[in-house]
């Protein structure tokens, strides 16, 4: 049997696991925390990435290494890369990673991106607000996520506010200064690389966001056929530049049909969540088919799917069961103000079936707020 090793214990590596039981195959996971929620079903190494006798242990006990994690630090990656193959490689976590270089390269590609200037000080960022101009969002280089790290400026007088908030952070992590776009609406691209570089991706999905956190997804997203393959477009060339393996997402705000790219995310992607039903191949099963050399799965969808992520604590799951089409997600996480602990996703054959479903269930649990954008979108369409 074929071990897989994941760095980094979250519902990602615990939907890995999940979907990697019935190829047969066997999870280690290594995490900073015991309690970490894929430990539930696969045995852990409990430690710090920058131990050298823990990735001893972990890169004795597993055939090939995966992250569920993209803040794994680069030189514990590369350290893993020189005993046991690791994919994706470390250079393409090292890229996602930083904002700064993830842009460039971007740019480099013929990608779009929204403005932006790296921030050293807090002359810099005077100098970036006067060239791209308010609104603007400050966010750190490294290690944000959820919208953690990131200031709005709505204008040059927000500066000094924004400079208080996260100037401390930028001798250690680095900042970026970016335009803020008003975009229609934010799309994702989730996709797959072969270890032999066949290329798949998932139909585009449709995020909203809320407080930088993910809320809701829909997919297929209804685009024009341009939109869609001018995204597919980036999300090759991208994989290709890196020679990446597996799955990873390519996040893109839509402005009157420009796409702009904001980050790719080097591992599996909560906006891909709904393909566990809603396609044909979950992506976390064709992530573990690409890592592992196997052929990949289609990733066709099957229908229309909504997810809807449920931050902080769960509600009650029963109007989701009973719900044609739904399908609840527990993490086994305790609840914890913007922690990510569940989700739900909701599948249909067409798009009226699902809203009807969406409208009952939103009314249900009393999200609302929730459902609305979804629903507008579906009614649009
Ligand atoms: P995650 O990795 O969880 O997706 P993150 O912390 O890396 O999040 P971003 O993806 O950069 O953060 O930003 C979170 C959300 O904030 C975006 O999905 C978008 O809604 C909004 N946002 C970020 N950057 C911009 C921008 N330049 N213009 C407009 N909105 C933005
Ligand atoms: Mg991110
Ligand atoms: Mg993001």
């Amino acid at each position: 049997t074929t071990t897989v090793g994941i760095l980094g214990g979250g519902q990602l590596a615990r939907m890995l696991a999940l979907a990697g039981a019935p190829l047969g195959l066997r999870f280690l996971v290594m995490d900073s925390t015991a309690d970490a929620c894929a430990g539930q079903f696969a045995p852990m190494v409990v430690g710090d990435y920058r131990d050298e006798t823990c990735l001893a242990e972990f890169a004795r006990r597993v055939d090939l290494a995966t992250f569920d994690f993209e803040n794994v630090p680069a030189e514990s990656a590369q350290w893993l890369a020189d005993r046991i193959p690791v994919f994706p490689a470390p250079r393409a976590l090292a890229v996602a990673q930083d904002r700064l270089a993830e842009k460039t390269l971007f740019r480099e590609l013929g990608i779009g991106t929204p403005d932006f200037h790296a921030i050293a000080s807090r002359a810099d960022l005077d100098a970036a607000l006067d060239a791209i101009g308010a609104p603007a969002i400050l966010k750190t280089r490294r290690l944000g996520y959820d919208g953690k790290g990131q200031f709005r400026l709505r204008s040059h007088d927000d500066a000094d506010a924004a400079w208080n908030d996260l100037g401390a952070q930028a001798p250690s992590v680095g900042l970026i200064l970016e335009s803020f776009v008003r975009f229609q609406r934010e799309l994702s691209v989730v996709a797959v690389r072969s270890r032999s570089g066949e290329f798949r991706a998932w139909p585009l999905t449709q995020n909203w966001h809320r407080d930088g956190i993910l809320a809701a997804s829909l997919a297929p997203a209804r685009v024009d056929a341009a939109i869609e393959a001018a995204a597919l477009g980036a999300a090759r060339r991208l994989a290709d530049a890196l020679d990446y393996v597996g799955v990873f997402a390519l996040e893109l705000f839509d402005c009157d049909g420009e796409l702009l790219a904001n980050e790719m995310a080097p591992r599996v992607h909560n906006s891909g969540h709904w393909t566990i039903e809603g396609s044909e191949t979950s992506q976390f099963e064709n992530h573990l088919r690409a890592v592992l050399g196997l052929p990949l799965g289609s990733t066709a969808a099957r229908g229309v799917s909504c997810m809807l992520n449920w931050i902080g604590a769960l509600p009650d799951a029963l109007p989701v069961l009973a719900a044609t089409g739904g399908h609840w997600h527990d993490y086994g996480k305790s609840p914890r103000d913007g922690r990510k602990v569940g989700h739900a996703t909701f599948r249909a054959d067409d798009g009226g079936t699902l809203a009807t479903v969406l409208g009952t269930v939103g009314a249900a649990l009393q999200r609302e707020g929730q459902v609305t954008p979804v629903l507008a979108r579906l009614e649009e369409a």
